[in-house]
């Protein structure tokens, strides 16, 4: 018997980890700051001003539109496009519902295209779904890996449609001299809770054209045009996805933060990559090679059928994990899609053309998503913590090749 902690073995680590603290005496002072002001509503509010403002200078963006969640953000770029309905979009099939949903409820197909070998969509991975219904592709750079930015664009730009970029694991990551989410039309970022950068919730938006942030400004607020001092005027749809001045006070300060975020994650990830080479049964994700990783959290993949009891044992050794991210390919967790269940029993706009939904239409990722444990590291973490883990999953990885030889 091997002394694996699930076995009554002594466990690796016993208590919790470090719990996460993103939020700073900055943030304090600004909170207040904002409480005493009497206002917070971001409408005339100091503290997204200023937030829009860090985030165009850390970013070389244009213009930030800063609004309530990363979905809202992903909705407010994907209704700026004024995309006709029952247009598809391609993106990737490992993702945040929030990727997915606003393309529905813009009355826009969703089409899913597989991931290479490093969990990246690529030129090679998108192109086989173009069609005369294409009119944009959204990347998603999963798990703080770049998914092709400079491809993806160069496919877009080639076909005439859209790159937008789903960011909200890759804050603060540069391909080259330029951040991710300013290869495509508009970059959405996510400032939920477990992401980079967090007010509990939150998101924005990033472009370089000025009538797309003048729309996705107007979507955010109603549609409502305030400038000019006539009646009010709505000339456009849109919801209200304003961001409070109390999560523009909260976020302002981790723009300034986030290069040491990145820089911790990245010296964890390295730690556990050192500790799970030549693993048996172990293997680790290779993020796509063309940028460094903003490592969101740290995938790892366990071989043939292991995947459950590994997690179990290492659990046991004081190590929790996820089993999967999400179990299956988006398009078979959204009933949305894989039951049509949209709106009444319509079906639309799916109901536009024939496609059905299932996770076998990407085969690669329902594979990595059957292998993947996924430990949620983060920057407040100890190298200590860090190498406890790399020690458990070394150790579970050893017993179970002992039990069962290969
Ligand atoms: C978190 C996330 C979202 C959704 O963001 P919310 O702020 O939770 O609405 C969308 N896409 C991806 C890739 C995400 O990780």
């Amino acid at each position: 018997m091997s002394d694996l902690a699930i076995h009554g073995g002594r466990p690796v680590r016993q208590g919790p980890f470090t719990v996460r603290r993103p939020f700073g005496d900055r943030a304090r002072e600004n909170v207040l700051t904002a409480l005493d002001s009497g206002l917070l509503s971001s409408v005339g509010g100091r503290f997204t001003t200023e937030f829009e403002g860090a985030l165009t200078a850390f970013y070389g963006a244009t213009s930030a539109v800063a609004v309530s969640s990363g979905t809202a953000a992903i909705h407010t770029a994907v209704a700026a496009l004024d995309l006709e309905p029952g247009s598809e979009v391609i993106v990737g099939p490992i993702t945040d519902a929030g990727s997915v949903l606003p393309l529905i409820y813009q009355g826009l197909v969703p089409v899913f295209c597989d991931l290479d070998e490093h969990l990246a969509m690529t030129p090679d991975t998108v192109a086989p779904h173009l069609t005369d219904r294409t009119r944009a592709i959204m990347a998603i750079h999963l798990f703080g890996g770049a998914s092709d930015p400079v491809g993806l664009r160069a496919l877009a730009d080639r076909h005439g449609l859209i790159l937008l970029e789903d960011c909200s694991q890759a804050h603060g990551t540069a391909v080259g001299p330029m951040m991710l989410g300013r290869f495509g039309h508009i970059g959405m970022f996510s400032l939920q809770q477990s992401k980079h950068m967090t007010s509990g919730d939150g998101g924005f938006c990033l472009t370089d054209d000025a009538e797309l942030a003048g729309r996705m400004r107007l979507f955010r607020d109603k549609g409502w045009d305030r400038t000019g001092t006539g009646a009010r005027a709505y000339p456009q749809l849109g919801l209200n996805y304003r961001i409070t001045e109390l999560q523009s006070a909260v976020a302002l300060p981790q723009v300034d933060a986030l290069p040491e975020v990145l820089r911790r994650r990245r010296n964890h990830a390295a730690r556990l990559d050192a500790a799970l080479a030549d693993l048996p049964s172990v293997h680790r994700w290779r993020p796509p090679p063309q940028a460094e990783c903003a490592w969101w959290c740290y995938p790892f993949l366990i071989e043939s059928g292991l995947r459950d009891r590994f997690a179990e044992a290492l659990a046991a050794e004081g190590v929790p994990t996820t089993v999967g991210y999400i179990g299956e390919p988006i398009q078979a967790c959204l009933s949305a899609t894989a039951d049509r269940r949209t709106f009444g029993d319509s079906g639309w706009p799916l109901s536009t053309g024939d496609r059905v939904y299932r996770a076998s239409d990407t085969p690669a990722a329902a594979a990595a998503l059957d292998a993947m444990l996924v430990f949620w590291l983060h920057e407040d973490m100890s190298e200590t913590e860090i190498d406890e883990v790399g020690t458990a999953i070394a150790k579970v990885a050893t017993a179970f090749a002992e039990e069962c030889p290969a």
